[in-house]
């Protein structure tokens, strides 16, 4: 582990530049809501930028074919110490048999998925004393919490 000063509000919008493109392909809105300009979170900074990348690329994943694909990006200071991160899709969602299921290592229910991303996330953030849960409803979509 590698820990620095990372600056979360330009990791992301690095981050969510990159992946501008993919976005763009299957007609997925972002919406950022940040009102900082710097946010700092004491991590290394390349496996966090692999946790966000993993939740973002979920959404995408889980916006395919959809119309009106949103995905809202939010990060803020919630307390003297903490940071608190969101990332929701209005996807699909998930039942409650899939929520329990999705960070075991290689759970997946894509074709061609891996199954790793999720529990990765969860490891990372654990590493960072921090944590990533989430909360999704079938039909509504699916919010991920991060908090540093
Ligand atoms: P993979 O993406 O390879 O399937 P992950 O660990 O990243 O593996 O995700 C595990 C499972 O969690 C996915 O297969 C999917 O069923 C579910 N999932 C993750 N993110 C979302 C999301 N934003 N919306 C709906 N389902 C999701
Ligand atoms: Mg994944």
């Amino acid at each position: 582990l590698k820990i620095t000063d990372v600056n979360i509000v330009s990791m992301i919008e690095r981050l969510t530049s990159l992946l501008k493109p993919d976005l763009e392909k299957s007609n997925i809105r972002l919406v950022m809501d940040i009102k900082a300009r710097e946010l700092k979170v004491k991590a290394d900074h390349e496996l966090l930028e692999q946790v966000l990348i993993n939740l973002i690329k979920n959404a995408i994943e889980a916006l395919d074919g959809a119309e009106n694909g949103e995905i809202s990006i939010a990060v803020r200071r919630a307390g003297a110490r903490k940071i608190a991160m969101t990332i929701e899709d209005n996807g699909p969602g998930m039942s409650k048999e899939t929520i329990d299921r999705i960070f075991t290592p290689f759970y997946t229910t894509k074709k061609k998925g891996t199954g790793i991303g999720l529990s990765f996330a969860r490891q990372i953030m654990k590493l960072h004393n921090g944590s990533v849960t989430v909360q999704s409803e079938l039909k509504k979509g699916t919010v991920f919490h991060l908090e540093f």
